[in-house]
């Protein structure tokens, strides 16, 4: 036994084994010492006390699920490998195979997955800088591909996707990219496999042999035109084989794709922006994902986030969503009626996929053909509608009216979950059944009936017929009555109180029962099996189906949205402007702040407003302001309203930030390193089509050299990209810039003082400030009053030295306008060189003064100012 298990990990490379034995899995070796520690159970040994003794854990099988779900979610591979046939029947030791291989990105049960976003395995094939990548959700058959050059939109593409494994050849481990690939994806969800596998010759077979037709022609050429992509493909197919054990038809053809026909939003951005994840708690809770995500089906919620990560960048079909999405806005009772026939409707992708695979338990079937009867009356739903993607759903829609009828004829209305204690089969479907049914049900009434007789006979008041597992059924008597047990009856088994029994015609009424439970049992799976295997067949038009009522989901929910809470239709244009009425933040409106939140305009074009320095006090307003604006494009770059009274957005190819600062230690870079990364990161990539967010920069060093550099970048924006930017700035400095650069405008967000006191008026206006208020600000933070006070003090100082001789600010000044003025002097920490001798000549005493002294005086004045 030890060598098959032996066998049978040298077929799972890198997977802990379940092997199966008898009702246990059990785990040998490393993997019984791994799994223990993981699953917080018993390690014991084989051959106890011998020298060679087998290190061991197990579990009873049906609680294999719950195990499996804790090692795949910490990121372990787990291959079943099942006994396969009888062991009654088995000559020698049981014949065991790996029946399936769970691997995180091969998920397809229910419980270890999130229903609401999708379980990417992502493959990659190199050449040179080209890269072929392909992504493929097992559990919902989605399987898409694309080429993509440079590494750098590679990492791009790996973190939107968020993949939960990779597969890589073995050579991969020398790509240049490779770290980065790591980064992005986290070095432990990477499975190397091995280089032929990614090979164009392999991968073409599989593919083709895959997608032919059931009548055996070739299927239409799989990823045209894109060779590395067909690698990746390929090999994905081949790990969906091998994990699965076997074929995996609900994979629909690979769908080319192209990262060019798609917003980019970084990363960086995508955190800064909490699309989907809040940065402080890290979950959905005050996201733009949370705030949207209001569709009835996961397979809306899905879809919707796949929207988010992949913002349209043509007009065409954004406007075709949002017309579908205006028309369900405005028709309320529809729309209501809509959403609450899909709230009957369950996960038809996920159920499909199941199906297909042969895992689908009987509630499965029951829960899919219920969805499927939900179809008719949204298709009569939204066949009102002529906007062009609602009239493309109701074509789409199919109720696939074989399957539902099959699973409703065969399966009973409330089936048990699983397979393994029968009684899912509806009464009547089946004459045989029926008759062993009632053979085993006639049977059991037969044995009662034959306790009360037994009783009478006897004048044992106290006996039981009763059954078990292991003996069968039984006379049960207790040891006060034994001297009335009657001669016929055949001693069982002896307990501590009574003794058991069998007689001759009990005996003859418990084969007749166990076998006919027996054969029903076997009848059912048989039944249930074909079923199965039936409606799998339909899987295509289910699978269709499904992606209809999630796009008829999502289009609802962004319908319901932007009614509750009054958005506006944006118009959305090839132009370079962004033009927004009382625009608010989304996600920020909706929080409790204990004031009103107070909308905001916005106007930038690609000429006279381009680069807007937004100055103002700390807690003003100024990121959520710009993050509003962010989140205002995004939206309706996916095709839904936005919170304005009106806007018009001229399409925007990416979105950066620059927000904040965080250490990235485990990167091995310091606040300022990562700041100046992502800055470099988005000046190396924006174009004057994208939109910049730009919270401070150079704050994690002097700052002179910050303010230097938040200079320098402006200046590089405003000429060279052209960019949209709001620049966000306590460096007011920088509100002169409007003064040299074309394109600049000021604006800060409005305040009001009152006894030294500040209001936050949280309006934009036009026009720079001179005044942080970061001092009044920390005091309302609870900074101490004496602290506060000195601070006003050095800003005192500060402040005097801002400008320089001629009365021009100091840092507009070139290198040329430098040469032509004389220098100026050195700035102290507390004051100008005039105010230090001004001091200095205060503090001499001339009364008391010798003329050496005034001598030596005099030169150390002059020394001061040369
Ligand atoms: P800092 O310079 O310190 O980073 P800031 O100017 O960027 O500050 P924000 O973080 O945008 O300020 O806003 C601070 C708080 O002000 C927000 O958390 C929110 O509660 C409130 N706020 C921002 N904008 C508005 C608004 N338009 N209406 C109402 N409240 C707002």
């Amino acid at each position: 036994m030890i060598q098959q298990f032996l066998q049978a990990k040298q077929d799972c490379a890198g997977a802990i084994l379940f092997f199966r034995l008898g009702d246990f899995y059990e785990m040998f070796f490393e993997d019984a010492v791994v799994a223990s520690k993981e699953l917080e159970i018993t390690l014991t040994s084989r051959h106890k006390g011998e020298e060679n003794k087998v290190p061991m854990c197990g579990f009873p099988h049906h609680s294999a699920s719950s195990y499996i779900s804790r090692l795949v979610g910490r990121g372990f591979k787990v291959a079943i490998c099942e006994q396969v046939e009888d062991p009654k029947a088995a000559k020698g030791i049981v014949r065991r195979e790996i029946t399936r291989v769970i691997t995180p990105g091969m998920l397809i049960d229910e419980e270890n997955l999130d229903a609401r976003s999708n379980n990417y395995l992502l493959a990659l094939e190199r050449e040179g800088d080209s890269y072929g990548l392909a992504l493929l959700d097992i559990s919902t058959g989605e399987f898409r591909a694309t080429e993509i050059t440079g590494a750098e939109s590679l990492a791009d593409e790996i973190s939107r996707v968020a993949p939960r494994e990779v597969l890589l050849p073995t050579g991969a481990e020398d790509w240049g990219a490779i770290s980065s690939i790591e980064a992005r994806a986290g070095k432990s969800s990477i499975t190397y496999l091995d280089e032929e596998v990614f090979s164009l010759s392999a991968s073409e077979k599989l593919l083709s042999e895959h997608f032919r037709s059931p009548a055996g022609e070739d299927a239409p050429a799989v990823l045209e035109d894109l060779p590395l992509a067909r690698c990746a493909a390929g090999s994905a197919l081949h790990y969906a084989h091998y994990t699965q054990k076997g074929e995996t038809p609900h994979i629909s053809a690979p769908e080319p794709y192209s990262v060019v026909d798609y917003m980019i939003i970084d990363e960086t951005t995508r955190r800064n922006l909490e699309i989907f994840e809040s940065i402080r708690e890290r979950s959905r809770k005050g996201t733009l994902l949370g705030l949207l995500d209001r569709n009835v089906t996961p397979m809306g919620a899905r879809k919707l986030f796949a929207w988010l990560q992949y913002p349209l960048l043509r007009v065409g079909p954004i406007r075709e969503r949002l017309s579908a999405v205006e028309a369900l806005k405005e028709q309320l009772t529809l729309r209501t009626e809509i959403h609450a026939a899909l709230e009957e409707v369950y996960d038809l992708e996920r159920l499909n996929s199941r199906v297909t695979l042969g895992t689908a338990g009987p509630r499965d079937l029951v829960a899919l053909a219920r969805s499927l009867e939900k179809v008719p009356e949204v298709r009569e739903r939204i066949g009102r509608f002529e906007q062009a993607m609602l009239v493309q759903v109701a074509r789409e829609l199919d109720s696939v009216e074989e399957a539902s009828t099959r699973v409703a004829e065969a399966i009973s209305d409330d089936p048990p979950a699983t397979l393994k204690d029968g009684g899912y089969i509806r009464e009547g479907y089946n004459p045989e059944l029926d008759d062993l049914r009632r053979t085993s049900r006639e049977g059991k009434q037969w044995i009662s009936r034959m306790e009360a007789d037994e009783r009478r006979k006897t004048g044992i008041n106290s006996l039981k017929i009763r059954y078990n597992k292991v003996f069968g059924y039984y006379i049960e008597v207790t040891r006060t009555h034994l001297h009335l047990v009657p001669e016929t009856y055949i001693r069982k088994q002896t307990l501590a109180n009574a003794e058991r029994y069998i007689n001759e015609s009990l005996k003859e009424m418990e084969t007749k029962v166990l076998g006919a439970e027996e054969r029903q049992a076997d009848l059912e799976a048989a039944l249930f099996q074909e079923v199965r295997e039936a409606v799998a067949r339909h899987s295509s038009r289910i699978q269709r189906t499904a992606d209809a009522l999630a796009t008829l989901d999502v289009l609802a929910t962004l319908g319901e949205v932007a009614h509750r809470h009054r958005y506006c239709r944006p118009e959305v244009t090839e132009a370079l402007t962004l033009s927004i009425r009382d625009g608010r933040h989304p996600v920020v409106e909706r929080m409790d702040l204990g004031e009103r939140f107070v909308p905001n305009d916005s106007a930038m074009d690609g000429e006279e407003n381009r680069l807007l320095i937004i100055t103002g006090p700390n807690m003003a307003g100024k990121s959520t302001y710009m993050r509003q604006v962010a989140l205002i494009v995004l939206m309706a770059q996916i095709g839904s309203f936005v919170p304005a009274s009106e806007a018009s957005i001229g399409l925007v190819d990416r979105i950066f930030t620059r927000v904040g600062a965080a250490d990235d230690l485990a990167h091995g870079r310091s606040t300022f390193m990562v700041e100046m990364h992502e800055t470099a990161h988005i000046l190396n990539h924006a174009t004057k089509r994208s939109l910049i967010l730009l919270d401070e920069i150079g704050r994690g060093t002097s700052t002179f050299d910050g303010l230097s550099i938040a200079w320098a970048v402006s200046e590089h924006i405003g000429r060279k990209i052209r960019a949209k930017t709001l620049f966000a700035t306590h460096y007011h400095e920088l509100v002169d810039l409007a003064t040299t650069l074309p394109g600049v405008k000021n604006y800060n967000i409005a305040v009001r003082e009152w006894n030294d006191e500040i209001i936050f008026l949280r309006k934009i206006v036009a026009g720079g400030t001179s005044h942080s208020y970061g001092i009044q600000v920390a005091r309302l933070a609870g900074l101490p009053d004496d602290v506060v006070d000195r601070a006003k003090e050095v800003l005192l100082n500060l402040e005097q030295g801002e400008m320089d001789g001629e009365g021009l600010p100091r840092l507009a000044t070139s290198r040329r306008r430098r040469a032509e003025r004389p220098a100026p002097a050195q700035l102290s920490l507390f004051g100008s060189p005039g105010d230090e001798l001004q001091r200095a000549l205060k503090g001499i005493d001339v009364e008391t003064l010798t003329p050496i002294e005034a001598l030596n005086k005099l030169y150390e004045l002059k020394k001061k100012v040369s």
